[in-house]
C-alpha cells in the first residue's frame, strides 16, 4: 500500500471507530426504571383455537381461560377457523355460553381462513365477521372497504411459508412476527416485516401462540396432538400491549398504535423501549410513537421488567432501518442500555430491538422453552420522519 493511501487508511478507521463509539451505550446496573404515565401493561395471547375449530382437540373455552388465568393473563382472543363454521364466528364461538369472563378481557376475533392465506381479526365489540368471511376471494380494494366500514383491526398471520398472508399489507394493521413457541421458524416473518416497516409502513409487531390442543382431563380421550399442549399452549409467546386503561378499547388501540412487545412466555421478562429526544431524561417516546427529526442526538433506553433472570446477560440488539447497528450485554436487578444515535433529517428511521438470553422457565408448557431457544423478546420500533397519513 502506497504510504499516503495506508495513512488515508488509519485516518478512515480511526473515523469509523469514533463513530461506532458515538453509538455505543452505558450498562448500567442501579439504573431507575422508567415507568411510563397514564397506561398499564396488560399480557395476554392473540392467537387461540378452541373446540370451535374442527381440528382442535381437548380445547374447551373454559378450559382456555381457565389456564390464563392461572397464568396471569390479562385478556385474550380465542380465533377460531371461521372457513370451519362458514363464516358464522357470531353463533358459534362467540355464542358459546362458555366465552365469558369476570377477569381476563375477551376480545371480539376469529382467524379469517382464506384460498389466500390467513389473518386474525381482533375487535373491542361484536363485529360482522360474515360479511369479512363472504368478501374473501374479492379484490383486496373491495376487502379493505368491508374492513374498514366494520371497523375491526385485520392483522397478517403467520407470514411466510404455509397458508401465509396473500394480501396487500395495506389492509393490515399489525403481522405476526411470533407464531408458536418455535422462535426459529420466524426469520422470515421479522425480514418481511422490516421490509414493510423500510417502505413507511408503521405496522405493528405481534405474537400468537396458534394453540389448538389443550391437556385433556381425567374425563376426555387424548388426541394424536395431545402431546403438543406441552410445547405449545397459550401464552407462547406472549404479547404485552400498553394501554390507557384496562380495557378492551384500549387494548386495540395499543396494537393499532405499536405500544407493544413480545416476550417468549408469560413469565419471560417484558422489554421496553424509550427514547429522549429532547436531551432532557424524560424519555417521552415509547415504543410504536413518531416524531420529526431534529438533526440531534436521540438517547434511548431499553429495559427488562419482570422476571429477569439472576446472573444472566441478556443481548440487547439494536436494529436500525432493517440492520443491525450495535449489540449490548445487560444483566442485573432491571437489566437496562441507554445508547445514542441520531436519526436522519431529511429521510426515515426507525428503531426496533431484540433481546436473546436465557428464557425464564414457564413450567405450565415445560417444552416450549427449549423451543424459544434464545428468544427472549422484542420490541416494536420507535419512528422517526414516518408519514401517520400514508
Ligand atoms: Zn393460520
Ligand atoms: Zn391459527
Amino acid at each position: 500500500m502506497h504510504s499516503r493511501s495506508k495513512y488515508f487508511f488509519v485516518l478512515i478507521s480511526i473515523v469509523f471507530c469514533l463513530n461506532v463509539n458515538y453509538a455505543r451505550g452505558q450498562e448500567n446496573n442501579d439504573i431507575q426504571p422508567i415507568k411510563p404515565a397514564a397506561g398499564i401493561w396488560l399480557k395476554g395471547d392473540l392467537h387461540v383455537h378452541s373446540r370451535h375449530s374442527t381440528e382442535s382437540s381437548n380445547n374447551s373455552i373454559l378450559k382456555i381461560i381457565n389456564f390464563s388465568k392461572s397464568v396471569k393473563m390479562d385478556y385474550l382472543c380465542i380465533t377460531d377457523h371461521d372457513n370451519h363454521v362458514d363464516g358464522d364466528v357470531a353463533h358459534h364461538t362467540w355464542a358459546d355460553p362458555e366465552f365469558k369472563s369476570d377477569s381476563l378481557l375477551l376480545l371480539y376475533g376469529a382467524e379469517w381462513t382464506t384460498t389466500r392465506g390467513h389473518g386474525n381479526v381482533f375487535s373491542a365489540k361484536p363485529y360482522n365477521h360474515q360479511n369479512l368471511f363472504d368478501v374473501r376471494d374479492q379484490r383486496d380494494v373491495n376487502i379493505g372497504k368491508v374492513k374498514n366500514s366494520l371497523g375491526v383491526h385485520l392483522s397478517a398471520n403467520h407470514p411466510s411459508g404455509k397458508d401465509n398472508f396473500g394480501f396487500s399489507y395495506d389492509l393490515v394493521k399489525s403481522i405476526e412476527i411470533w407464531n408458536s413457541a418455535v422462535w426459529p421458524k420466524n426469520a422470515n416473518a421479522i425480514m418481511i416485516w422490516d421490509d414493510m416497516l423500510s417502505s413507511g409502513r408503521m405496522i405493528t409487531g405481534r405474537g400468537g401462540s396458534d394453540t389448538h390442543h389443550g391437556t385433556p382431563t381425567a374425563s376426555e380421550k387424548p388426541s394424536a396432538n395431545t402431546y403438543q399442549a406441552e410445547f405449545n399452549y397459550v401464552g407462547t409467546p406472549t404479547t404485552w400491549v400498553f394501554a390507557k386503561e384496562r380495557s378492551l378499547k384500549a387494548i386495540i388501540d395499543a396494537l393499532d398504535y405499536g405500544k407493544v412487545s413480545v416476550s417468549s412466555n408469560p413469565f419471560a421478562p417484558r422489554v421496553e423501549f424509550y427514547a429522549d429526544t429532547k436531551e432532557n431524561g424524560k424519555f417521552e417516546m415509547m415504543m410504536g410513537d413518531n416524531r420529526i427529526s431534529t438533526g440531534k442526538p436521540v438517547k434511548f433506553r431499553v429495559q427488562l421488567i419482570g422476571n429477569t433472570l439472576f446472573d444472566t446477560n441478556y443481548t440487547v440488539t439494536v436494529i436500525k432501518n432493517g440492520k443491525k447497528i450495535n449489540s449490548y450485554q445487560v444483566s442485573g436487578k432491571v437489566p437496562a442500555v441507554e445508547f445514542t444515535d441520531t436519526p436522519d433529517v431529511k429521510v426515515r428511521t426507525y428503531y426496533r430491538v431484540t433481546v436473546e438470553g436465557t428464557n425464564t422457565a414457564y413450567p405450565q408448557v415445560p417444552k416450549s422453552v427449549a423451543l424459544s431457544e434464545n428468544m427472549v423478546g422484542l420490541s416494536n420500533p420507535i419512528y422517526f420522519n414516518f408519514d401517520p397519513k400514508f
